[in-house]
């Protein structure tokens, strides 16, 4: 299986205990995440680990806005006025969306613009580690096309929390939806997301699409992030009505009850009858996982795997969240290793 990853990503990683108390989440979005994964699929017989492609930006901007990636690219060094200590992750102080905003006189008001919480610290590196995270997603959705294989992306930062021209909960460009769009010149395309997180930025780019069919399976964010979408009434709207569909899940979620909702969610991707699917590989269902209360297991992830690859469709899977370092190599090598078998 061809798997994209660069180690431009690396750079994109903080001091943060120095500036936010010590248990801040962004401490678990780390590098060290992708370590743990590389080091497991290096003991595999199947994974080839290749650098990205370069898409250029005209598939970015396919999904995010002029503006915002202007401002993502420059937030840096535009922060640095305020501050001269190298490495600052700066974060906003007037978060809180405001759609109705028009005028960004200063980087602080555009950082309670663009981001929508305090997750999505910027450094000097974490506009061209968004860029490339982007483009191996695009990579493994070349490959998985032109192949009709599976392809794995290793992208981090990870994306499905990121909307048109919003930043969130660890994520900055959203690399399924880009990956997606590239795709759909060619044929339908559903988007399955398994991360524990509703998927609200992806949910928000195809609300209003007909031609690729997003669907999220996640920790019901009546009490978990994002709060405020990933309800079972959304559905869509327009055109796009009836093309995405969120399944939230209880507290404590097991294998039993996860596997039951996902085969109900892959009915519908079936009867879509997609001639792409990407799947937003998130890991934080894990039993044990620092940022969630699922209770999914390593046999879990092989069985998910398993039932989606019997999709038998040319498929790339993404990365997403996972924050259970020590374990979460060998659970993407668990998922990963039916759609080698
Ligand atoms: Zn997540």
């Amino acid at each position: 299986m061809k798997i994209f990853y660069s180690d431009v990503h690396k750079s994109h990683s903080f001091g943060l205990p120095k500036l936010r108390p010590a248990d801040y989440d962004a401490q678990f979005e780390v590098p060290q995440r992708v370590d743990s994964i590389l080091s497991c699929l290096n003991t595999t017989d199947w994974a080839e680990i290749v650098p990205p492609h370069d898409f250029g930006m005209e598939p970015i901007l396919q999904i995010h806005t002029t503006r915002y990636l202007d401002y993502l690219k420059h937030a840096y060094e535009d922060w640095k006025v305020y501050s001269d200590e190298e490495n600052m992750a700066f974060i906003p102080y007037t978060p809180g969306f405001n759609p109705k905003a028009t005028t960004f006189d200063n980087i602080p008001d555009q950082d309670g613009f663009f981001m929508t919480d305090m997750y999505v610290p910027v450094n000097k590196y974490t506009y061209i580690s968004a860029i490339t995270s982007a483009q191996c997603a695009l990579s493994a959705a070349q490959v998985s096309a032109a192949r009709k294989c599976p392809a794995f992306a290793i992208s981090r930062p990870p994306g499905h929390h990121s909307g048109p021209e919003i930043c969130g909960g660890f994520c900055y460009l959203n690399n399924a939806p880009i990956a997606a769009q590239w795709l759909s010149r060619l044929g339908k395309v559903a988007i399955l997301d398994i991360d524990y997180h509703a998927g609200n930025g992806t949910q928000a780019i195809f609300y209003e699409r007909s031609d690729v069919l997003t669907i999220s399976l996640h920790a019901d964010p009546a009490w978990e992030y994002p709060s405020y979408a990933g309800y079972a009434h959304e559905t869509g709207s327009g055109p796009g009505k009836g093309f995405h569909h969120n399944f939230p899940l209880p507290h404590q979620t097991g294998d039993d009850l996860y596997q039951q909702i996902l085969d109900r969610a892959l009915e519908f991707v079936d009867k879509f009858s997609p001639d792409f699917l990407i799947v937003s590989a998130g890991f934080d269902t894990y039993t044990g996982d620092p940022l969630g209360d699922f209770r999914v297991t390593r046999n879990g992830f092989s069985s998910f795997g398993k039932k989606i690859s019997d999709l038998h469709l040319p498929t790339a899977l993404v990365l997403e969240g996972g924050y259970k370092i020590d374990e979460l190599g060998e659970n993407v090598v668990a998922f990963l290793q039916p759609f080698v078998s």
